[in-house]
């Protein structure tokens, strides 16, 4: 029997698990990335955003075999530092004593992924070929070079695995019956940076996520192995309050020191950097089918860009590909099963995890400001851990439950927001909520209402 044949469109961090995923199945894969080798030219100019890898994204990873090089360079954040207007600084733990969240390079991941593509001997990778055309019906490609050449490439599936502004889902507006929305959110970022101490230390708690909430914007800090923190800001586009708004030096520089005024001796020039850095734009796309004619699909932020404020959109991408490599064993290569399957188990996640991901802004934005949410919470992690086959709190069944898929999550996340709308609702819940009669009434709600179960 001859080789099947793939081509990947785009060598990113998806794009590179699911070349090795498939050549490790046998298929021969042309992996093609738009831009230059970041291993060889310094396309990030020494910064890579950094991102939070948790339990979805290892587990993938760990099925295909590739965690622990990954794991080296990663940073575990066991808590949230929450640092108020005032200076005040409280934690909130992310899960149950043990779990963490991992502060990974997005540039450190994908080079150590291409470093294992490049060991297989099934994947030839191609940088600096953007993909200009396909064929939805037989998978053939057109790859513009940086010589001003057209490459077409033949094979017998294809996957578009290019982000967020995918070309492939873009020429598939073309597709019959083809649905696609793309929404923008009110917020836009910037990237800020914290220097590392003079011996190469952090300047904060490197184990920790650090979020300066202001409600209607935040800043965060993710940190680095080098003793750097990446923070970001997330401001309104538009607004009373807004990167529209904050146009002259000195309103931005009232801006910081008046809401982060702790973060001010820290933040390496804030102020020039707002001023120089035209803010990125977060929006959500969705669309259907992934698949087209079963020879062609989409995957990672090509299928589902999300907004990053629950951190899954790269442990969601890297989900596709652990699921995709076990229908592929399933159904045994036959990719007329294969191709709806992955749709239809992935689609319902994929839209779940959007929706959590842009209701999570408001739960970042807010975590100092609603002392009745922080109240939920303890409530919430004091019976979780009494009774933990009722109830795990939405973040950790996001976050540090791979066995629970995202729609699953979204759907018992809604019950539990009922039960506990009417336990907050309880007279003196501010005073009582220690008490035993809290527990009990929450015991009895919750069986009724969630069955029993995770
Ligand atoms: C501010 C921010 C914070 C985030 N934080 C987190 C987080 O904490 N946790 C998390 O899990 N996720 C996070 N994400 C999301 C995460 O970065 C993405 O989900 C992830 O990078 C998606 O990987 P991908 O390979 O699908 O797409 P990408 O990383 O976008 O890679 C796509 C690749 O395709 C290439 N390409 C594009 N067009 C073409 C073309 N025409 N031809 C050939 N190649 C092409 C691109 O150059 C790129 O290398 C965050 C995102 C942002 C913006």
């Amino acid at each position: 029997m001859t080789q099947k044949t793939f081509t990947v469109v785009g060598g990113g961090p998806v794009g590179t698990l699911l070349a090795i995923s498939l050549a490790r199945h046998g298929y021969k894969v042309g992996l093609f990335e738009g831009r230059p080798d970041s291993r060889q030219t310094n396309i990030y100019q020494g910064k890579s955003i950094n991102i939070a890898l948790s339990d979805r994204g290892w587990t993938a990873l760990e099925k295909l075999g590739i965690s622990a090089a990954a794991k080296n360079q990663a940073i575990p954040m066991h808590h949230r530092a929450i640092h108020s207007v005032d200076g005040d600084l409280s934690e909130l733990p992310y899960g149950q004593s043990g779990d963490a969240i991992w502060s990974v390079s997005r540039g450190g991941i994908n080079e150590q992924l291409l470093d294992i593509a490049d060991a297989e001997a099934n994947i030839t990778t191609q940088f600096e070929h953007r993909l200009v055309d396909i064929d939805f019906a037989s998978a053939t490609t057109t790859f513009a070079t940086n010589s001003g050449d057209e490459l077409v490439v033949k094979a017998d599936f294809a996957f578009g695995a290019d982000g967020a502004h995918s070309k492939v889902r873009r020429l598939a507006h073309n597709v019959p019956r083809f649905s696609y929305s793309q929404t923008y959110m009110p917020q836009c970022y910037i990237e800020l940076n914290i220097p590392a101490n003079a011996d190469g230390s952090h300047k904060l708690d490197k184990n920790a996520l650090h979020i300066w909430p202001r409600k209607d914007f935040m800043l965060i800090a993710l940190p680095n192995p080098d003793g750097t923190f990446t923070c970001t800001l997330f401001l309104n586009y538009s607004g009373d309050v807004s990167f529209e708004s904050l146009q002259e030096r000195p309103a931005v520089a009232a801006f910081f020191e008046s809401n982060f005024p702790d973060a001010m001796e820290y933040l390496e020039d804030p102020v020039d950097t707002f001023m120089e850095k035209t803010a990125a734009p977060l929006f959500l796309v969705h669309v259907f089918p992934w698949s087209f004619n079963r020879k062609v699909g989409l995957i990672g932020d090509a299928a589902h860009a999300i907004v990053p404020f629950y951190g899954q959109g790269m442990n969601c991408g890297f989900e596709d590909c652990a699921e995709l490599d076990a229908l592929i064993t399933q159904y045994d290569h036959d990719w007329e099963q294969i191709f709806p399957a992955y749709e239809s188990a992935r689609k319902p996640n994929g839209d779940a995890i959007a929706e959590l991901s842009k209701r999570n802004f408001v739960e970042m934005s807010d975590l100092s400001g609603d002392s009745k949410f922080q109240l939920r919470k303890k409530i919430e992690a004091k019976f979780s851990s009494q009774f933990p086959e009722l109830w795990t709190p939405l973040y950790s069944m996001v976050t540090f439950s791979p066995e629970v898929p995202y729609s699953e999550a979204l759907r018992m996340g809604d019950e539990q927001n009922m039960v506990m709308e009417k336990i907050m609702a309880l007279p003196n819940i501010e005073d009582d909520w220690d008490k035993q009669y809290v527990m009990e009434q929450l015991f009895s709600l919750a069986s009724e209402t969630l069955g029993g179960g995770k």
